[in-house]
C-alpha cells in the first residue's frame, strides 16, 4: 500500500485517473495533462467513433446549449475548437440577435451583443473533445470499463477499482489502477458518496431542488441553403403557472433539434401526436416552424432532472488524492443550461491551481480544489434552485426573489440594457448581483409599481397573461 510519505511526486512520473469521459471528464483530462505525466480516462460506455448518442449520457439526445462563458473557457482549454465546430456545420451566433427568446411578456427586440453561443449537438461536441483529448501525449482513454470503488492508503486515495464489464458479468476479473490523483467526473449517476463510506469516510451533505421537469426531443431535417433569422429559440417556463417551454437549436447537418420542456410534472409525451399537441400549446408558433419539416427520427424522453448540490467542499476530513467535478459535484435543473459551463469553469480552475503547485507535492491540493468547486457552483446553484423552489415553496423570501427576477425578465422585452444584462447573466458572463445595480433596481421597482397600480384598476379575477394569478396552465 502506498502511504503519504512514500509518494514523493518530484522523484517519479505522476499519474492521474479521471472517472468518466463526459464533458467534465474530458476537460479535466485536458487540465491534468499539463502537470501529470500520464492521464487515464476510464469510461464505462463503449465510446462510438461517430457523433451518436450513447447510453451513459442519455441527456445527449436533448438540446444542449453551451452558454457563452462555457464557449470562451472551452476555447482557452482547446484552442481553435470554435473553428473546428464551425467546420463541422455548427457556426457561432449572437445570443441577443440570433437567438429568439420568448419570455412570458413577449420577445425582446434583437440587439447586437458580444454574447456568443455555438449551437451544436452534444454528441458532436463530445466527439470533437474526445478526439482532441485522445491526441494529447500521455493521455489514454479506456472505454467499456466501469470504476467500482476507491483504493485508499492511510491518509489518501491511491487508486480506483475497475471492472471490465464483459468480464465482470462472468464474475471473474476485477483490478485496480494506481494513481496520484483521481478525478470523479462520473456525472449525475456518480457513486462517490457510497464509495467514500465504504472506505470509512463520511457522506457529503446534499442540497436538492426538484422542479419535476421532463424533456421530449426530436430532430428535423431543414432545407440546406434556406437561411433563417434565428439559430436558437428558447421559450421559458415560469413558476408558478407557465409550466411549458422549449429549446430549439439549429445544429450541424442542417438539423433542427427541438426539445420540449414541461415543469411541475407537466411532462411532454413521447408519442408523436402528444408531442405535436404539446408543441402547439406553446406561444412561439413551434408548430408553424416544424410543420413543413421532415422528422429525422423518433421522440426521446428524459425526466431525471432533479438538481443536487453535494457539499464535498465542506466534508472533513477530505482525503488527498481525490477531487470531484462536473455533475458529480453539482447538477442543475437542465432548463438553465449551466451544467457544461460550470464543468468547464471547474476544469479551468483545476488547470490554474495545478499550475501553482507544479513543483510541490499535492498534499492539501484536493481540499483546496474542492473549495474552488464550492465557490464556482455557489451562484449558479443559488439562481437555479431559487427558480426551482418557486414551483413549490411559498416562503416570503423565495416569492419576493422570484417576483423580482420575473419582473426583470419582463422588462427585458422593452429595455435593451436589461435584455443585454439578462443575456450576460444567463450565459454566466456577468454576476447575478448586476440584477440589483442602481439602474436595474430602479427599473424593476418602477415596473412593479406600474403593474400594481394597473392591477388595482383591473377587474377582480382577471387572468393575467404574465402568470401572476390563476391556476397552473400551459399557454395553449
Ligand atoms: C436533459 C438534460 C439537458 C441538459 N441540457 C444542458 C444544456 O442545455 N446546457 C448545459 O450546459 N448543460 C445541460 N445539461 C447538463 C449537462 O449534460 C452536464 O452538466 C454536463 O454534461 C457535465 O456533465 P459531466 O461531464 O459531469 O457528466 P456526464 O456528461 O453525464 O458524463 C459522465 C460520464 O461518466 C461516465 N461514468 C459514470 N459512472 C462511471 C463509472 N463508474 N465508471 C466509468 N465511467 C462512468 C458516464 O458513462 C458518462 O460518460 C443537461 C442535462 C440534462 C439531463
Amino acid at each position: 500500500m502506498i502511504t503519504a510519505s512514500s509518494r514523493s511526486r518530484s522523484s517519479r512520473s505522476r499519474h492521474a485517473v479521471v472517472i468518466g469521459a463526459g464533458i467534465a471528464g474530458l476537460a479535466a483530462a485536458r487540465a491534468l495533462s499539463e502537470t501529470f505525466d500520464q492521464v487515464t480516462v476510464v469510461e464505462r460506455d463503449h465510446l462510438p467513433a461517430t457523433p451518436v448518442p450513447r447510453p451513459g449520457v442519455p441527456q445527449g439526445r436533448h438540446a444542449h446549449g453551451l452558454a457563452a462563458r462555457g464557449r470562451q473557457v472551452l476555447e482557452t482549454l482547446f484552442p481553435g475548437i470554435g473553428r473546428e465546430l464551425e467546420a463541422e456545420g455548427a457556426p457561432t451566433a449572437d445570443f441577443c440577435r440570433q437567438a429568439r427568446l420568448h419570455l412570458p411578456a413577449g420577445v425582446p427586440r434583437p440587439i447586437p451583443s458580444q454574447v456568443v453561443i455555438q449551437p451544436v449537438s452534444r454528441p458532436l461536441l463530445e466527439t470533437i473533445l474526445r478526439r482532441r483529448v485522445a491526441a494529447i501525449p500521455g493521455v489514454r482513454i479506456i472505454d467499456g470499463c466501469a470504476v467500482t470503488g476507491l483504493r485508499a492508503g492511510t491518509r489518501e486515495i491511491t487508486g480506483v477499482r475497475i471492472t471490465r464489464r464483459a468480464v465482470a458479468k462472468a464474475g471473474r476479473d476485477t483490478a485496480t489502477i494506481a494513481a496520484d490523483l483521481i478525478a470523479d467526473a462520473g456525472g449525475r449517476s456518480s457513486h462517490l458518496p457510497g464509495w467514500l463510506t465504504a472506505i470509512g469516510l463520511p457522506r457529503p451533505g446534499e442540497r436538492v431542488a426538484d422542479a419535476h421537469v421532463g424533456y421530449a426531443s426530436r430532430t428535423y431535417h431543414t432545407e440546406p441553403g434556406v437561411t433563417a433569422d434565428w439559430r436558437a429559440l428558447f421559450e421559458l417556463p415560469r413558476a408558478p403557472h407557465l409550466t411549458r417551454g422549449c429549446s430549439v437549436l439549429r445544429i450541424e447537418d442542417h438539423l433542427l433539434l427541438v426539445t420540449l420542456q414541461g415543469a411541475a410534472g407537466d411532462h411532454p409525451p413521447g408519442d408523436q401526436d402528444g408531442f405535436e399537441r404539446f408543441a402547439k400549446s406553446l406561444a412561439c408558433d413551434l408548430t408553424g416552424i416544424v410543420g413543413p419539416l421532415r422528422p429525422a427520427g423518433g421522440v426521446s424522453r428524459y425526466a431525471r432532472s432533479a438538481a443536487h448540490r453535494r457539499l464535498y467542499h465542506r466534508l472533513r476530513p477530505w482525503p488527498d488524492g481525490l477531487i470531484v467535478l462536473g455533475d458529480s459535484a453539482c447538477t442543475f435543473n437542465p432548463l438553465y443550461a449551466q451544467g457544461m459551463t460550470v464543468a468547464l469553469l471547474e476544469a479551468q480552475a483545476l488547470r490554474d491551481l495545478l499550475d501553482g503547485t507544479r513543483r510541490r507535492d499535492l498534499r492539501g491540493f484536493s481540499a483546496a480544489f474542492q473549495r474552488h468547486v464550492g465557490r464556482i457552483t455557489f451562484w449558479p446553484w443559488m439562481l437555479s434552485s431559487l427558480a426551482d423552489r418557486a414551483w413549490t415553496e411559498t416562503s416570503p423570501l423565495v416569492r419576493a426573489a422570484h417576483r423580482y427576477l420575473s419582473s426583470y425578465q419582463d422588462l427585458a422585452v422593452e429595455d435593451a440594457t436589461v435584455f443585454h444584462n439578462l443575456a450576460r447573466v444567463t450565459n454566466l458572463l456577468a454576476h447575478p448581483a448586476t440584477f440589483v445595480q442602481p439602474y436595474h433596481l430602479a427599473r424593476v421597482l418602477h415596473s412593479q409599481l406600474r403593474t400594481a397600480s394597473r392591477r388595482l384598476g383591473a377587474h377582480p379575477g382577471t387572468n393575467q397573461r404574465n402568470g401572476t394569478s390563476g391556476p397552473p396552465t400551459s399557454r395553449g
